[in-house]
């Protein structure tokens, strides 16, 4: 008998399918629910035959914006692209996914009384103007701007979180999430870490956005993971940062790749995104007292770990 019947939306996109693995090796039944617009089922590599063998494992295609219904426990909600080219593609889809389909999941969690938990960001933050970043911070954010559609779009998903939880006392639990990175992103998804390591390996130019600044605190995907499964079975309704404290500039990140490949890299200044934030760093207070949450891995390792990832991707098979 599985622990927890667990339904991952998002389940075959980068964070999705460490959570998906993480959770079917703990005992529980997975269902993993995707549309695939950025999630592969190659992302379970050479797990994936043992998954479908297993009898709890199931791959269900969907997309959040029509509403589902399935026999479940518990929600993980991940469904929307993350990455700023990605989100930005379609930015109406991106506000549907996050309200209509975040509604959706809802709606499913009312009707078979099951627990859900929201990935929500640190972009809820905007361009922040406290620092670092503590959940009681309301944000800085442009309800109009090329990034709107995804940080409004989490707000409101927020908002309807909470909103479910006062009207109908669903158990709603808010991840707001800071920068991660590791193997199973997507080569093409423009986040800074792929876009960095794939050019460096290439020997291309990286492409430095603005002065480079600009600072981001980067979680290696395991200790995500670890925060979120630490979250769900918390009782704590009130959103959770989680990420890892250790700020960088995009410059500091080269030279970290740098000292990881043993080679100096070359540079590319190029435009500053509008709306770009200028620093961002989580308070993780709340996250190691409620949680006992401590990110484990260090950038240096975690960068060895992701060029590894994409060493692999690049020199095999297209
Ligand atoms: P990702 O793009 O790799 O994964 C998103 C997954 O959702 C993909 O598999 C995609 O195909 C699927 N999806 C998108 N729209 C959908 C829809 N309408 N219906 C069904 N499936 C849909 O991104 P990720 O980095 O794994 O992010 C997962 C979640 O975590 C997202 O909700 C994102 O907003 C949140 N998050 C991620 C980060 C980060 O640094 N990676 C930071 C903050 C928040
Ligand atoms: N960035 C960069 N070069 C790139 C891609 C991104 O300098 O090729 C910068 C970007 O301007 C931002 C930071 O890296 O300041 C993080 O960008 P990413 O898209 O990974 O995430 P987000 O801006 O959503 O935190």
């Amino acid at each position: 008998m599985a622990k927890h019947t667990i339904l991952v939306t998002g389940g075959a996109g980068f964070i999705g399918s460490h959570l998906c693995l993480r959770l079917f090796d703990e005992g529980c039944h997975v269902i993993c629910l995707d549309n695939y617009f950025t999630g592969r089922r190659e992302n379970f590599g050479d797990r994936y035959q043992e998954l479908i063998l297993s009898g709890h494992f199931e791959f269900v295609r969907h997309d959040v914006i029509d509403p589902i219904v399935l026999e479940i426990d518990r929600i993980f909600h991940l469904a929307c692209p993350a990455s700023p080219v990605h989100y930005q593609y379609n930015p109406v889809k991106t506000i549907k996914t996050n309200v209509l389909g975040t509604y959706h999941m809802l709606g499913l969690a009312k009707r078979v009384k099951a627990r859900i938990l929201l990935a929500s960001t640190s972009e809820v933050y905007g361009d922040p103007q406290v620092h670092p970043q503590p959940e009681t911070y309301w944000g800085h954010v442009n309800p109009i701007g090329v990034r709107s559609c995804y940080d409004e779009g989490k707000r409101v998903a927020e908002t309807l979180m909470m909103d479910y939880h006062r009207q109908h006392n669903l158990a709603v639990r808010i991840a707001r999430i800071f920068n991660t990175y590791g193997p199973n992103m997507a080569v093409n998804d423009g986040r800074v870490m792929s876009n960095f390591i794939c050019q460096a390996l290439r020997d291309e130019a990286i492409t430095v956005y603005g002065n480079g600044e600009q600072t981001r605190s980067f979680c290696y995907v395991s200790d995500l993971v670890d925060g979120l499964m630490r979250l769900m079975d918390s009782d704590t309704t009130e959103p959770v940062n989680l990420g890892n404290d250790r700020e960088v500039s995009m410059l500091d990140l080269v030279k970290g790749i740098e000292t990881t490949l043993g080679r100096p890299l070359k540079t590319v200044p190029r435009p500053l995104p509008p709306d770009d934030p200028a620093r961002r760093r989580p308070d993780l207070t709340r996250a190691r007292t409620l949680l006992g949450y401590e990110p484990q891995v260090p950038l240096e390792e975690g960068l060895r770990r992701t060029v590894s990832y994409f060493q692999q991707v690049l020199s095999g098979p297209r």
